[in-house]
């Protein structure tokens, strides 16, 4: 991933087969299964640069034929955290990426009347000790993204030990989150052009959660 030159923590992803699969998906003639399926495969792709530099430390380990001091994962256990519902499409493919990890939940729903996120599911393991990978496929507005972050800061989370991915970002978004969280990277698969009058990020994809459960708003 390359680190985009006018918005300091945002990383974006320059892997062919992730945009490639990226393309597929925008594809207004991409069907619920195939959608689903590059979500997954896209997010398990782009897991290996968001914990790239995860704190290592050595173990003694027993081979069949010696001894050796093996590089292994030092600490700070990582927890999932997808923003219902269409973060549990990426959530899977970090899943694949470590089976064991934690999975936390926020479910977020944007009010009728003022278009702000309102909570109405929060499940998070005690933070101590861990890091935390918030996903959500679309960063629009970034009022959910910061929010999410608002919640877990409450719980006792350090924004120190967050990252964020998405799938498509629009610009507004990103300042949206950088205002409020400067030093939490945000990792895209694309820097999309701008939101629309309706908050939809252009050209997108669309309704990543209808898209992804097949239903229509
Ligand atoms: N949420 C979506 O699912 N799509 C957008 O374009 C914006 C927000």
């Amino acid at each position: 991933m390359k680190k985009h030159p006018d918005f300091g923590s945002l990383y974006v992803a320059d892997h062919p087969l992730v945009l490639h699969k990226l393309s597929m998906m925008r594809d207004e003639g991409c069907q619920k299964a195939q959608f689903g399926a590059f979500l997954k495969e896209i997010a398990l792709l782009m897991g290996y640069d968001v914990l790239h530099n995860l704190p290592m430390t050595k173990r003694t380990i027993t081979t069949p034929l010696t001894k050796m001091d093996a590089p292994v994962l030092a600490g700070e256990e990582p927890v999932i955290v997808p923003i219902l519902r269409a973060g549990m499409g990426m959530a899977e493919g970090l899943q694949e990426l470590m089976p064991a990890a934690r999975v936390g939940h926020i479910g977020l729903y944007r009010d009728e009347k003022t278009h702000e996120p309102v909570e109405y599911l929060v499940r998070l393991p005690d933070p101590k000790g861990k890091m935390f990978i918030l996903v959500d496929p679309m960063l629009a507005t970034g009022h959910s993204a910061r929010y999410a972050m608002d919640v877990m800061v409450k719980r006792g989370v350090d924004p120190d030990k967050m990252r964020f991915m998405a799938l498509v970002a629009a610009p507004e978004g990103v300042k949206v989150v950088q205002a409020s969280y400067p030093k939490v990277p945000i990792f895209v698969a694309a820097l999309d052009e701008k939101l629309n009058d309706k908050a939809y990020i252009v050209p997108g994809l669309g309704d990543a959660g209808d898209r992804l459960f097949g239903t229509t708003g």
